[in-house]
């Protein structure tokens, strides 16, 4: 979400479209390694010759019977004292920070209802007032909705549900104000800019954020008011699509919409009235599915968030349609973005966009400091669970736990709360983190989602027993099987993990622990102090099937080992890892200010990166900071703990016998320090 100041998406978009300064890269053909760890095989179904999407698409509700789910937020709790834990209060405690009243400023505004004595929030939230404003304001209102909701099912918070209540019943009084169906903190003027391909920021991005606030609401708050305000927000919808051509609205996709059609799919599985797919249908964009759905990359020169939620939608039009073109959409899309266009910590984009051929990494890595948007982080792990639910692959963790691990802890602030936009991969980068209320970015209404459910996706099940696919101290509790765990570690600080049964019923269940791909042999397991003679290889699951006792003990270890991983395009362009933690160079603070690392605006941009002739230049405003001189380095063999070592501190490491020696800790523990993660390095290859 381009900030509207500098270089709004469709300015972005038309400079991408125009090609202006993307360079000319030719794709890289046969590439010998993916850069990711991944490991999912493309889906294996018949690429179509011809786009299997036209103007028509039929629906009819048939959902699918998915192979596995997350357990419910609500019989998962973590445990105190871990780096989960810490975020989770953290943004639980930023979120009650910020006022309710303020975050309906601008709805009451915008329905001439009385404001009272609120202060407007500002940055991308910013009202009419004379001064500059921010025409997706109302995106936040909706994320936070959506977070509160997340953070009553994670935590049980009565007092995050009742100020979210009160939002929800505000909100409806302004929609009632409004006629009863229309809802959002800006005029109905600008659909009709939008309708006219007039400048204007993007609208159904905003509508889309309130509409997916009002479901989480219903979904995870049990608020039935949510889903009648729900239910006439897409009632505007459909009588504002429903009469232009489908010529039209392809053009009104163009600009961004994000993921609209997926709340729209949800309703309609919900109320099971297909009228709610049949308008979230008028959201799917042919440009966009028919290439992926032909195994084809054309992603390139596309603005990446808002269409991650497209795909997203695309899962779950498969879901409620078994329509299996749409799996192969958002099945190929995922493997396409996970292998060839993801950096070391399993984040992509670059300054919100593609902007190279796939694998060629390394040249994107140059084009600007902007790399790794926090919401597609966001929501490439709300497909990753989609797509786990129909093919159970262990792989799918592996990808999901370097992104969390990475780019996901460690993009919060400590003790503040307050979160990253972009996680820059850029030599000589830093963290900036938004301000408590003039900020507001499309990563801040991300950011309190994602801190608000830790407590989604460590456990899984099926018929046959359950999955363990995170190590994160938490306890499940099965209550319909009778079943209760306790998981205990200081994973990623330690290297093991250990699981008790607190309550067991008769009978056999299985229990599947997820066995990391990046361990270098199948790991020691043991129940009850003695060690199983079979365990299982790295990337796979270890299945226990038996009859489970309270008291049962579970302890697996996790053995990290030092790694390297290098750029498909730059085999001499590498990061480090640690087990499955990135790990970035410390280069200092000189130079470093709050005005850097916090800030009512972007402000990332690096001396050290080319942005000459970049369409990207104009966002990459920042103070002046001095010019840093990264460090190359020479292996002295293809294995890195040859010439990196370990120090006496835990999971700090040094380089040894450079010309500058550099410490090396994981990218998810440096705040207020320059860093970099990728180094040139010559010498033996592993
Ligand atoms: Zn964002």
């Amino acid at each position: 979400m381009t900030e509207k100041t500098r270089l709004t998406r469709r300015e972005f978009g038309s400079l991408v479209a125009a090609g202006a300064a993307l360079p000319t890269l030719p794709d890289l053909q046969n590439p010998t390694q993916t850069r990711q760890p991944d490991g999912t095989p493309p889906p294996r179904r018949l690429v179509p010759d011809a786009p299997p999407f036209d103007a028509n698409l039929e629906f009819a509700l048939k959902p699918v019977a998915l192979r596995a789910e997350p357990f419910p937020m609500t019989q998962v709790r973590l445990l105190p004292n871990s780096v989960y834990a810490d975020a989770q209060e953290w943004n639980r405690a930023y979120m009650a920070r910020l006022d309710a009243d303020r975050m309906l400023y601008t709805f009451r505004a915008n329905a001439g209802l009385p404001i009272g004595s609120a202060k407007p929030l500002g940055g991308w939230e910013q009202p009419e007032n004379g001064q500059r404003s921010s025409e997706l304001r109302g995106h936040f209102t909706g994320h936070f909705l959506s977070a509160s909701a997340l953070l009553y099912a994670s935590t049980g918070d009565k007092a995050a549900k009742s100020k979210a209540d009160y939002m929800v019943a505000e909100m409806a009084k302004c929609q009632e104000r409004l006629g009863g169906k229309y809802l959002s903190a800006f005029p109905t003027t600008w659909w009709d800019r939008l309708e006219k391909q007039e400048r204007v920021w993007a609208p159904f991005y905003t509508i889309h954020k309130i509409m997916a606030g009002m479901w989480d609401m219903y979904r995870l708050a049990g608020n039935k008011q949510a889903l009648q305000v729900l239910e006439g927000m897409s009632t505007w919808a459909d009588e504002w699509t429903a009469p232009k051509t489908y010529e039209h609205m392809q053009q009104i996709l163009t600009i961004e919409f994000g993921g609209i059609a997926e709340t729209l799919y949800h309703l309609a599985a919900e109320t099971r009235n297909g009228r709610w797919a049949a308008v979230g249908d008028r959201f799917q964009k042919r440009s966009f599915i028919n290439p992926l759905a032909q195994h084809r990359d054309e992603l390139r020169g596309l603005h990446v968030n808002t269409h991650v939620p497209q795909a997203i939608a695309a899962a779950r039009r498969y879901e409620i349609s078994g329509d299996t073109r749409f799996h192969d959409v958002a099945g190929y899309f995922f493997h396409e973005v996970s292998t060839a266009r993801s950096y070391v910590t399993g984040g992509t984009s670059n300054a919100e966009a593609w902007l190279a051929p796939p694998r060629r990494l390394a040249a994107e890595l140059k084009m600007s400091a902007n790399t790794a948007e926090c919401c597609c982080a966001y929501n490439m792990l709300k497909l990753a669970r989609h797509l786990y639910s129909w093919r159970p692959d262990s792989a799918y963790f592996d990808y999901y736990e370097r992104l969390l691990l990475n780019h996901r802890i460690g993009t919060i602030r400590p003790r503040v709360g307050t979160t990253q936009y972009y996680l820059s991969l850029a030599p000589g980068a830093w963290k900036t983190f938004n301000t408590e209320d003039q900020t507001f970015w499309c990563c801040t209404g991300s950011g309190v989602e994602e801190y608000a459910k830790l407590t989604d996706s460590i456990y899984w099940r099926d018929r046959d027993g359950l999955y363990v696919n995170l190590f994160i101290p938490s306890e499940l509790d099965w209550s319909e099987r009778g079943f209760k765990l306790r998981q205990e570690t200081g994973y990623p600080g330690s290297q093991n993990t250990t699981l008790t049964v607190s309550a067991a019923r008769p009978g056999t269940l299985t229990m599947r622990l997820r066995i990391p791909s990046w361990l270098r042999s199948a790991p020691t397991v043991t129940i009850n102090g003695k060690a199983l003679e079979a365990s299982a290889a790295p990337g796979s699951y270890l299945t226990l099937n038996r009859a489970w006792k309270a008291g049962d003990r579970v302890e697996m270890e996790l053995p990290m080992h030092l790694h390297v991983e290098t750029m498909p395009d730059d085999p001499q362009l590498q990061a480090f890892l640690y087990g499955p933690l990135v790990l970035a160079g410390d280069l200092g603070a000189e130079g470093l200010t709050d005005a850097h690392t916090s800030g009512p605006n972007l402000r990332v941009g690096f001396p050290n990166v080319e942005q000459n002739g970049s369409p990207l230049a104009a966002v990459n405003r920042t103070p002046p900071i001095p010019d840093l001189e990264i460090p190359t380095f020479r292996a002295a063999g293809p294995d890195p703990a040859s010439w990196i070592k370990p120090t006496d501190k835990p999971q700090m490491f040094q380089t040894k016998g450079q010309k500058k020696d550099v410490t090396l800790v994981p990218l998810n523990s440096l705040f207020d320090r320059r860093y970099s993660v990728y180094w040139q390095v010559e010498g033996p290859q592993s």
